[in-house]
């Protein structure tokens, strides 16, 4: 077994979660060992919560209040708290370090082991992910520097979507844009719909390079992918995770014109509007009362008609982007809901089928579709099409990857 570290850093975050991964030929399982987040980095009222197993079966979850002056205090910190929890006796226990990086650019097709050349990469692209690389870049630095010999690891949420051909990932507009600045679509959640894609595969007893997929990655953010063959062939996501489908917070795929029309109208500068795009859209902009998919069933249970036109134009948006897909690779297997709103919203999976059934011949168990958050193969035998619940696992299939490139393991 090698233990592998899996990390999510944000500007003032750090995530992480501590896995037993096993080699091949071991016959075991992969466990996670313990996992945590550091809060309000370099701020005020900084605090470490970790949840474990101290007897190996109950999970206890702590919070403790720490002076975190900066990430690598936070490293500094966590190892300690390993240590001293008796998840590992030294710091030498850990075999491999995954970080996630939200964007990869065009170069980077696969997950890469970090050196100074892939710094200097994510580095050069960063004002391609503005608020995120940078902060990404940070927990790179602070875990390099205190496991300078251990195998560190780069996933980015992009490079799974570079297999998409140009007809899918170019915008139709000057060519220059593309040459100049990488104006082109990336795609998000990739490590998600990778993961899934390959339960997905194993569930169905078939390899990936012969499967049509569509993955539904479905929370506060949201994404589908196309998957041909095992390859992304097109993603609902654009340049940045703003396109697509309408989403917790953010408005999905919109006319650009209404940004300079609006800009008028309201005075506001294109900051502030991309702004409102991101931050008051989506739910929250129509029915303005939360971003929560829960809330929102509640209110359109209780019969608030702004809740149930958003949900229904979201519902529509994932149909129309799976029409497309369906169409485009030709035919399709299986169906995959994940995240938040795909593992655990049984009426948004039921309404989405429903609005499939007739064109596709999608039919699925309603009654086996009210188990939340697990595993689910809902079709009926007579379903043309497989429609599979797949919790998400960002963090395995982080350390899934370090175990590829760190120690050679093929996965799944
Ligand atoms: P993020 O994009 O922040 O990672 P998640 O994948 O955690 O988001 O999904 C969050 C969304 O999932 C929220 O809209 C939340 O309301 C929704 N969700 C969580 N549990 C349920 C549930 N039991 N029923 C319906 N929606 C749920």
């Amino acid at each position: 077994m090698k233990k592998i570290m899996a990390v999510n850093a944000g500007s003032s975050s750090l995530k992480f979660q501590l896995l037993n991964m096993p080699m091949k030929g071991e016959g075991k399982e992969e466990e996670v060992l313990i996992e945590g987040l550091f809060e309000r980095i370099g701020l005020d009222y900084a605090q470490i919560t970790i949840k474990f197993k101290p007897d190996g079966i109950n999970l206890v979850k702590e919070t403790k209040r720490v002076d975190l002056r900066d990430h690598a205090t936070a490293v500094k910190i966590l190892i300690e708290t390993l240590i001293a929890k008796g998840i590992v006796s030294s710091i030498d226990e850990i075999d491999g370090v995954g970080h996630r990086v939200v964007h990869g650019g065009e170069n980077f097709k696969d997950s890469a082991i970090i050196d100074e050349a892939v710094i200097k990469e994510i580095e050069r692209i960063s004002d391609l992910a503005p608020l995120h690389n940078p902060a990404n870049l940070i927990g790179i630095k602070a875990f390099r520097k205190i496991l300078p010999n251990v195998v560190q690891v780069v996933v980015f949420d992009t490079s799974f979507h570079q297999t998409m051909p140009a007809e899918s990932y170019m915008y139709a507009v000057p060519y220059e844009w593309y040459e100049k600045y990488g104006v082109r679509k990336y795609g998000f959640h990739g490590t998600s719909h990778k993961y899934v894609a390959m339960q997905a595969a194993k569930y169905l007893k078939r390899p990936l390079e012969e499967l049509k997929l569509i993955t539904a990655h479905i929370g506060n953010g949201g994404s589908l992918a196309a998957i041909k063959q095992g390859k992304c062939v097109d993603t609902s996501m654009g340049f940045t995770p703003l396109a697509g489908i309408p989403m917790g917070t953010r408005s999905g795929s919109i006319d650009p014109a209404i940004i300079e029309f609006i800009a008028k109208k309201e005075n506001l500068d294109i900051h502030e509007i991309t702004s409102i795009l991101n931050k008051k859209s989506g739910y929250i902009g129509i029915y303005k009362e939360s971003s929560d998919a829960r809330d929102l069933r509640d209110a359109q249970e209780a019969g608030n008609q702004l809740a149930d036109l958003v949900i229904n134009m979201q519902n529509k948006s994932i149909c129309d982007f799976i029409s497309s897909y369906y169409g485009y690779m030709g035919g399709l297997d299986a169906i995959i809901f994940t995240a938040g709103i795909g593992e655990k919203s049984p009426q948004t999976r039921e309404e989405i089928c429903d609005r499939l059934s007739e064109a596709f011949g999608v039919y699925i168990d309603k009654e086996l579709n009210k188990i939340k958050g697990e595993f689910l193969d809902l079709s009926l035998p007579h379903s043309k099409v497989k429609v599979l619940v797949i919790p998400t696992n960002e963090e395995l299939m982080i350390a899934l990857d370090v175990m590829r490139l760190g120690y050679g393991q093929t996965q799944i």
